[in-house]
């Protein structure tokens, strides 16, 4: 499946790729519009319905990521909201098992998310993935989330990777695009990102279930 002879650098998305989705999407479809309902003394669907158009608003733009920008927009602490979901915060079928053997194979190995630094901490202290990669960066460090050609110039400077000899990782199509754009050609995209969703049919990439597919690495 992947020439991994061909491979010197893997680069990986967190949420959905390594992580199950269903935090997120739990957090987002249903803790905060319940925090909300709550507080603004609505139904939760009515909670939805008003948040619906506000989300939709950011969506692709780092804004979208960032957990200031939510906390202050909507009023609400969002990283102490995080804390609270926690225990519902699981890494995907494999994702260790892969990770061991990109270090085995001492392939580098870094994680590029849009997730703000405080979500990427509190997943690390979560999951214990942290010890896996040579490298961590968040689109925030750069300025530009991944769906942004200006984001792939700038991990391409601090890492100088050769983009035919990169293999990335992502469950976003509308990301994966972004970095074809950019000139990566080993892309995978994570059919299955919630683990209580059925896989989804992915035809413009080379798609797996989970990361457990794209080995053994020789
Ligand atoms: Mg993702």
């Amino acid at each position: 499946m992947i020439n991994w002879s061909k491979i010197d650098t893997v680069l990986l998305d967190m949420d959905g790729t390594l992580l199950d989705l269903r935090f997120d999407n739990y957090f987002w479809q249903t803790l905060v519009p319940k925090y909300y309902a709550e507080r603004e003394g609505v139904s939760l669907d009515q909670a939805v319905k008003t948040l619906a158009p506000i989300f939709k608003e950011e969506e692709g733009k780092l804004n979208w990521y960032c957990l200031d920008f939510w906390s202050k927009k909507l009023s609400i602490n969002i990283i102490e909201l995080k804390h609270q979901a926690k225990a519902t915060i699981q890494v995907l079928p494999y994702t260790r098992e892969f990770l061991m053997a990109l270090k085995q194979a001492d392939i580098r190995c870094v994680l590029v998310t849009n997730a703000h630094m405080d979500s990427l901490t509190l997943k690390m202290q979560e999951t214990g993935l942290i010890e896996f990669f040579d490298a961590t960066i968040c689109a925030h460090d750069i300025g530009y989330p991944k769906e942004h050609q200006l984001f792939w110039q700038g991990i391409q400077q601090l890492e100088g990777f050769m983009v035919e000899r990169t293999l990335f990782v992502d469950d976003s199509l509308s990301i994966l695009k972004s970095a074809e754009t950019f000139g990566l050609t080993q892309l995978v995209a994570i059919a299955c990102p919630d683990s209580t969703q059925a896989s989804r049919q992915v035809d413009d990439f080379l798609a797996v279930e989970h990361l457990g597919e794209l080995l053994p690495i020789k």
